[in-house]
């Protein structure tokens, strides 16, 4: 490619409107246009990057026994209400009426049009296992669309869904794609980290994310250094803690004027926030929830509305706890009714804590669980902090940012129950088809992918999924000798397959190097006077800095031996 020809209009400023490193350096390096908010046109830089990236998934999925198809992104609405996903999806769904005013979407995601093909075609357990995958725009209509490619409201990914005869093929399958997954990220050249994303039973985790490692990550992880516990902060497990050894004092109030948050209380009263309850009003569709948690914790809502099985979790309005009988700064699980109250299992090991008294002003001493107060539920509630234990080996975990890329899930037969895609197993009995699901956000790892590498100058791609693998720079296109070279390097390196790009534009030679860097090309060949004048091409890595000089005697291979090292 030419550079004189080739479509990468760069920026020299950075557009206000990107946050993050990966939509500015998109934007700068000519990869990508904003259409509007969360939709992007992909310009030919990035859509040569996601191609390959496309590829090197094909490839992994290929030889795990996927088979590629394509299904539409224009779904109807009946399939949805089958699974009764048409109204739980909210507004995140795009929608559309055809002229019939017939209800559509754009694809979200695609178990209900996958699981009905395989409905339909799928007869007997000899059809099993079954892995069929797209690589397809999805659609979410994002509330606030943000940080360029990251989230986006249209955005290519690739799912595989996997079909099998039981439980134990299912694991196969999973661990399959567990195995392929890794694969992936490493041949694209990213540090990934696959991450426990339930809190299933221990070890037998039915859903793992896959973390690339960037400051900028959007999710929170823990992992362990000891072991390879790695888990998303939302999902951890938490062991519960020591409980304090103490015979359990009489209740009473104590006056507390003004004083309202942990901190204040703690301080007013002198006492530990680990002593304390922390009482959390919510509103879910069903009732209102009162979740206790110690207070140095904080409340894992995610968990709290897996553990109550409501899809709605509000934190109640002032007027609501009003209507319960409590005050903002004074809610306590002592005398409240008409709540559901679920405690953390931290919390029912507390002896003579302090909680809210529901009285303006009051808190109460010496509080006792199940003595004082009886709760619905107990359950592991509170979001996993630094130095927790690590819920395998004990030692104390560390936090670290990701941003997630994949995530692979195992259905069993929620889909296939809701759609009756049945078969017949050996005794000639129907049973659904238990199947997993397997997402990989593909413009999500070319963002990622930067968020991971880059310097103050630009991109750092992996050559793997690099646009390019080098640019030539002639240091004057004005000097007929060196052009002729640089063509030459130029034909000869393309046809040993090191995809290079001949920057033939009539600019400064800085100009030429500024652009090299910022788009971020993983060799720089500059042909000048040297090369002319005693033989040697500079190549220069664009990730190490470092230099080489080659002889001209050899360089298509010296040039392709330095590109597996950088
Ligand atoms: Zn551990």
């Amino acid at each position: 490619m030419r550079a004189s020809h080739l479509y990468a209009p760069t920026l020299r400023e950075t557009p206000a409107e990107a946050e993050v490193v990966s939509h500015q350096l998109m934007l700068r390096a000519g990869m990508i246009r904003k259409a509007a908010g969360g939709i992007y046109t992909y310009l030919p830089l990035a859509w040569k990057i996601l191609k390959k990236i496309e590829n090197i998934i094909r490839e992994e999925m290929d030889a795990k026994g996927g088979q590629e198809l394509l299904m539409p992104i224009v779904q109807p609405a009946e399939l949805w209400t089958e699974t009764g996903r048409w109204d739980v999806y909210g507004d995140e769904m795009f929608r559309l009426k055809d002229r019939h005013g017939r209800d559509f979407c754009l694809g979200p995601t695609h178990e209900e049009i996958i699981t009905t093909v395989a409905k339909t075609d799928v007869r007997s357990y000899r059809q099993l296992p079954l892995m069929l995958y797209q690589i397809q725009n999805k659609y979410r209509d994002e509330i606030r669309p943000r940080f360029g490619l990251m989230r986006g409201r249209e955005f290519i990914m690739k799912d595989l869904y996997s079909f099998d005869r039981n439980e134990e093929a299912l694991h196969d399958s999973y661990m399959k794609m567990y195995d392929a997954y890794g694969k992936v990220f490493e041949r694209c050249g990213l540090i990934c980290r696959p991450v426990e994303a339930d809190s299933g039973a221990i070890g037998g985790s039915g859903s793992h994310e896959f973390m690339v490692i960037a400051e900028s990550g959007e999710a929170a992880i823990v992992y362990c250094s000891e072991c390879d516990y790695a888990a998303n902060v939302e999902k951890a497990e938490l062991l519960p803690l020591e409980a304090v050894e103490e015979a359990s004092k009489q209740l009473s109030a104590v006056n507390t004027p003004a004083v309202k948050t942990i901190a204040e209380v703690s301080a007013y009263l002198n006492i530990d926030p680990e002593r304390m309850i922390k009482t959390v009003a919510y509103q879910t569709e069903k009732d209102i929830v009162l979740a206790l948690v110690r207070g140095d914790h904080e409340v894992n809502e995610v968990k709290v509305k897996n553990e109550l099985n409501c899809l709605v979790l509000e934190l109640a309005s002032e007027q609501t706890v009003k209507d319960i009988g409590s005050y903002i700064g004074f809610i306590g699980p002592v005398g409240l009714k008409n709540v559901t109250i679920i405690a953390d299992n931290t919390v029912m090991r507390l002896v003579n804590a302090v909680c809210g008294a529901n009285k303006q002003d009051q808190h109460l001493l010496n509080v006792n669980p199940n003595r004082d107060f009886t709760v619905a539920k107990t359950a592991d509630i509170r979001l996993i902090q630094e130095n927790d234990p690590c819920p395998r080996c004990g030692q104390a975990v560390k936090m670290a940012r990701g941003i997630e890329v994949g995530h692979i899930f195992k259905l069993r037969t929620k889909y296939s129950t809701a759609l009756a895609a049945t078969f017949l197993d050996e005794n000639g009995k129907e049973k659904p088809m238990v199947m997993g699901c397997y997402g990989i956000g593909v413009t999500r790892t070319m963002a990622a992918s930067i968020e991971q590498n880059y310097d103050k100058d630009g991109i750092i791609w992996p050559v793997p999924i690099a646009p390019y693998h080098a640019v030539i720079v002639p240091i004057s296109i004005k000097d007929e000798a060196q052009m002729k070279f640089a063509e030459e390097v130029y034909q000869a390196l393309n046809k040993a397959g090191i995809e290079t790009v001949f920057d033939d534009r009539n600019e400064r030679p800085g100009v030429k190097f500024k652009d090299a860097d910022l788009i971020g090309y993983p060799l720089k060949i500059t042909v000048g006077p040297k090369v002319v004048n005693e033989g040697v091409i500079e190549v220069k890595s664009r990730r190490t800095g470092e230099v080489r000089h080659i002889n001209i005697e050899n360089y298509v291979e010296e040039i392709g031996a330095f590109l597996k090292k950088v």
